[in-house]
């Protein structure tokens, strides 16, 4: 079922604190928690807590919760005090989707190029 939990989905662990991760924010339906490869001083990963593959399929399903990742985004954002950052969706493996629970990359603390590689 769209939305449902995955056995196999690592984002879908850390929801349901079965894998440890660094979590900087929640709220009723995200979580938000420091990458483990961080690409930059502030890599932070917001995700909805309900399993949609990619941004595509959670804007599609649930749109209110796709406005709340991204809301979130922002929240931490300012929590992290980034004045400048970038938000990235990666969709799709061309794009260097490697996790297929939907989440946004905060990236901040430092200059970024555009475009991005
Ligand atoms: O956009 P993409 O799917 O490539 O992003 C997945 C991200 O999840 C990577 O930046 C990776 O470092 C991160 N990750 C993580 N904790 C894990 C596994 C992957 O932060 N346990």
């Amino acid at each position: 079922m769209p939305g449902e939990p995955q056995d196999d989905c690592l984002f879908c662990k850390i929801v349901a604190g079965q894998i440890p991760a660094t979590i900087v924010r929640e709220s009723e339906t995200t979580v938000a928690f420091r990458d483990i490869n961080p690409q930059a001083p502030t890599h932070v990963l917001v995700i909805p807590k309900a399993h949609y593959e990619n941004a595509a399929a959670l804007a599609a399903a649930e749109p209110q919760l796709a406005a709340d990742v991204l809301q979130a985004t922002q929240a931490v954002a300012e929590q992290e005090k980034l004045e400048s950052y970038r938000t990235v969706f990666n969709t799709g493996s061309g794009a260097g989707q490697t996790v297929w629970h939907a989440h946004a990359h905060v990236i901040g603390g430092r200059g970024l190029q555009w475009p991005p590689g």
